[in-house]
């Protein structure tokens, strides 16, 4: 042991292990194994367990069963159970319990703290300082929802019983993230810890029964994925939430298609750390400890595409191979160490293969000059230098501590190589200009944008990803619309099969009839297109008489209208006001024309009151101009000198598939919240209506409305709805179809995990306007971008 003289004279850091005696006693009589948390009790360990291995140190530290189908269905119905009681407590009565788990948290936060980092190899600087601390803001906060939710999100209500799926890199964090806004907002749970982490959601539930929540109210289940897909496939789970990698998201994304079931993902990521040359660099480099050597670069928001402007690219990395030089890589109960353990030796042989992948397609790995312990799995931090956005490693989540780096000349550059990833989940952003670093933070895809800083959390500030960082969003407003329904969504009666099933024939250009008094086409780009593959369909009145021809469109029209959507790039650019005047003078012009819509309409049959409808339909129109420039987002109170602002972003490209009732109320029901908030979309007309379609069109042409802004198919509702919901370039995608067509387009939106929002085939009554028109509409026509701002010297 050297003595505090020579420490003077070396300057070189003392061992200072923090204790983990307390929490050793309470493994060590826990030794037989913990049981799953069903009911308010513990149940038998069993037999068939899984061990829990400390990766630092590679001891086994504790055993948890593997949760059977079996258990989860015990966990399920004690969920549903519960979920009457605890969803009629008041907002009040539930904030306590929320306020007592925060509170009994704090007074453990060393306990916890401790068990984490032995759990998961974290450093107990980080477990300390930041995720136990996070873990009690975030019940506090929620809390406060628990309060407040029937004065904040009046008409909504409980999803119901939530299965949560949790992975290893936060592990009570996440906990804390899931359970957090399902109680406040009245449900239900069955969460799944990881099996590589499931220590801390055990002490947790013994804090439950401490604090005398009800039973049932939260049920933990261990297991491995088996165990998780068995939660998400439960057919009494209302809504599933899972963090976790983007291909088993994929997964659940499919095995719960057309269930109905709500659905949020927070998925991987590949996050751009971009640096201008007009940052302060040296702030910078401390950025990227705090990016991608924070967590072991188990984050999924982690900064692993380092982007640096080429006037000062050298210079940055010779600062940041230099400060690699004093990270510290060892005991994560030492609180001396910068970066502990990755969470197994099967992550750690996942990094390294990634690492030989880099270096075998040309990168160089710098890599910081440590020497790691002997046991445990330990990854020595680095970066890449030579990467291309086409390596692997710029591709993959490498899911360590090594990012790579590449560089820039302009911030248009820049952009596009942020962008560069099938990825959206988070950036980072560095520059002294606010002017270039706000444009920048605005022009990146993704949900979360630090600017001068990393890795920021708070409970009121909301997180999730775009593309195929998944959807949905968790933490404030946002997280909490997450776990609220409204009853618009489960209302209605089946809808019936459309009228009329689209009989091919040639595409005439002209009425082959003499009752026939229309033939309408497509529109596509703002110019009417006669349907690629020549065909239209005779579509039938009210009589029972043909009444006009439709174009049939097929895979290519959709490709065309998606190509053309995704070039009118301007309309998301113009502000609100701009797109509110277009949308009152659509009215305008369809107010000009109300008796010809009512007429068309009534000789269609789809309209047992046609004036009625083409009336509302001017009054949404006027109701979504109205929001145009009102749906705003906000600045939220997260840490102190920090503005943290949440924008509504539109998607980009959406996609519409309209029913066959209230054929025009319902088509621009759905239309016009997209558009009044920045989108272009490609809309299906009713199948057995679509000559209003071609009506609407001719009032586009006449309304301002960008060419490529809102182009209309006609055809089979179906088909065209699955070549949508393949489609790379359309984010998102509405459907009012059958409860099988649903099915079909969750199944299908897998590809790209578009966001969806579907009717199940339930009839909506579209006049009125709880389930015709309202803030819902505009809230799943857009994203929440959060953009962290610091402040002050
Ligand atoms: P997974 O996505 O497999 O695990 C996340 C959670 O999902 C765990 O609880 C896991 O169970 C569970 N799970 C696995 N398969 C299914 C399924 N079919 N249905 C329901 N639940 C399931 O991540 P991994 O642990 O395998 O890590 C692999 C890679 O994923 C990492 O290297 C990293 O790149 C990425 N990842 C990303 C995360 C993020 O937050 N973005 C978090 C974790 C990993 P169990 O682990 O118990 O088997």
């Amino acid at each position: 042991m050297p003595s505090i003289k020579d420490i003077m004279q070396t300057m070189e850091y003392g061992p200072a292990p923090e204790s983990n005696s307390e929490v050793r006693a309470w493994l060590d009589q826990r030794a037989a194994g913990l049981g799953h948390f069903i009911n308010g009790k513990f149940t038998a360990p069993g037999d068939d367990l899984i061990e829990v291995v400390n990766p630092a140190t590679e001891e086994v530290m504790g055993r948890v069963p593997k949760g059977s189908t079996a258990d989860v269905d015990a966990a399920v119905r004690a969920a549903r159970a519960a979920l009457p009681k605890w969803a009629a407590l008041s907002g009040f009565e539930r904030a306590r319990y929320l306020y007592a788990i925060a509170r009994h948290i704090q007074k453990r936060e060393r306990f916890f703290a401790v068990l984490e980092t032995m759990d998961n190899g974290k450093t107990i600087r980080e477990t300390r300082d930041i995720d136990i601390p996070l873990v009690a803001r975030h019940f506090y906060h929620h809390a406060g929802w628990a309060e407040l939710v029937d004065d904040e999100f009046p008409d909504h209500m409980p999803v119901g019983v939530c299965g949560q799926i949790i992975p290893w890199n936060f592990p009570l964090l996440m906990l804390a993230w899931k359970v957090a806004p399902a109680l406040a907002a009245g449900n239900t749970v069955v969460l799944k810890p990881a099996d590589l982490t499931p220590m801390t959601a055990c002490a947790f539930a013994e804090l439950l029964m401490e604090i005398g929540l009800p039973a049932g109210v939260v049920n933990i289940v261990h297991g491995d994925g088996e165990t998780g897909a068995a939660i998400a496939g439960h057919a009494d789970i209302d809504k599933v939430a899972f963090t976790g990698s983007t291909d088993v998201g994929r997964v659940i994304r499919r095995q719960i298609a057309g269930s109905g079931k709500k659905l949020s993902l927070e998925l991987g990521g590949k996050s751009p750390f971009i640096v201008l040359e007009d940052a302060d660099l040296d702030g910078a480099v401390e950025g990227v400890v705090d990016a991608i050597w924070f967590n072991q670069g188990e984050v999924c928001c982690a900064g692993s595409r380092i982007l640096v402007q080429e006037g000062v690219a050298r210079r940055f990395f010779e600062k940041l191979a230099q400060r690699m030089k004093t990270l510290r890589v060892g005991d994560p109960l030492d609180k001396t160490m910068d970066i502990g353990a990755v969470v197994s030796k099967k992550q750690l042989s996942r990094i390294k293969a990634l690492l030989e992948t880099g270096k075998a397609e040309g990168a160089t790995l710098n890599v910081a000059p440590v020497e790691l312990p002997k046991r445990g799995a330990f990854c020595a931090p680095g970066f890449f230098t030579g990467t291309a956005s086409s390596h692997t490693v710029s591709q993959v989540e490498i899911f360590g501590p090594v990012a790579t780096t590449q560089t820039f000349r302009t911030l248009g550059e820049a952009v596009t190589l942020a962008n560069d990833t099938r990825y959206g989940l988070a950036a980072s952003v560095w520059s002294e200009n606010v002017n270039r670093a706000i444009e920048l933070a605005a022009r990146v895809k993704a949900g979360v944008v630090w600017i001068n800083g990393t890795n920021m959390f708070d409970a009121a500030a909301p997180f999730g990803g775009y593309r195929e960082s998944g959807f949905g969003r968790e933490g404030g407003r946002s997280g909490m619309l997450e776990y609220l329904a409204l009853p618009a969504d489960r209302k209605g009666k089946p809808r019936p099969a459309p009228a009329l099933v689209p009989q091919v024939q040639p595409f005439t250009g002209k009425a082959d009839l003499p009752e026939i008094d229309i033939t309408a086409k497509l529109y596509i780009g703002g110019k009417q297109a006669r349907p690629d593959g020549g065909q239209s369909y005779t579509v039938i009145g009210k009589s029972g008489q043909a009444i006009g021809q439709a174009g049939l469109a097929n895979r290519k029209d959709v490709r065309n209208a998606v190509e053309a959507a995704g070039k009118a790039t301007g309309w998301g650019g113009v502000t609100g006001h701009n797109r509110a005047q277009v949308l009152y003078y659509l009215a305008e012009n369809l107010s000009q024309r109300r008796a010809e819509f009512a007429a068309a309409l009534a000789a269609s049959g789809a309209s047992p009151k046609a004036e009625e409808e083409v009336e509302l339909t001017i009054r949404r129109a006027f109701w979504y101009a109205a929001q145009a420039d009102k749906f705003d987002g906000a600045v939220t109170a997260t840490k102190s000198r920090h503005v943290t602002m949440t924008v509504n972003e539109p998607f980009g490209t959406m996609g519409i598939v309209a029913p066959d009732e209230a054929p025009l109320l319902s088509l621009l029901s759905l239309i016009l919240p997209a558009i009044a908030l920045g989108n272009r979309v490609v809309a299906v007309a009713s199948q057995s209506h679509p000559l209003i379609a071609a009506r609407l069109y001719q009032v586009l042409e006449t309304s301002d409305i960008p060419g490529g802004v809102v182009n209309l198919l006609t055809g089979e509702r179906d088909v065209l709805a699955r070549t949508l919901a393949e489609h790379d370039d359309v984010a998102a995608l509405w459907y009012c179809g059958s409860e099988e067509g649903a099915a079909m387009v969750e199944a299908a939106s897998a590809g790209n995990l578009k966001s969806t929002w579907s009717d199940y085939g339930k009839l909506r009554d579209w006049r009125d306007p709880k389930q015709g028109q309202g803030r819902e509409f505009l809230r799943r026509a857009c994203q929440v971008k959060t953009i962290w701002l610091p402040y002050g010297e």
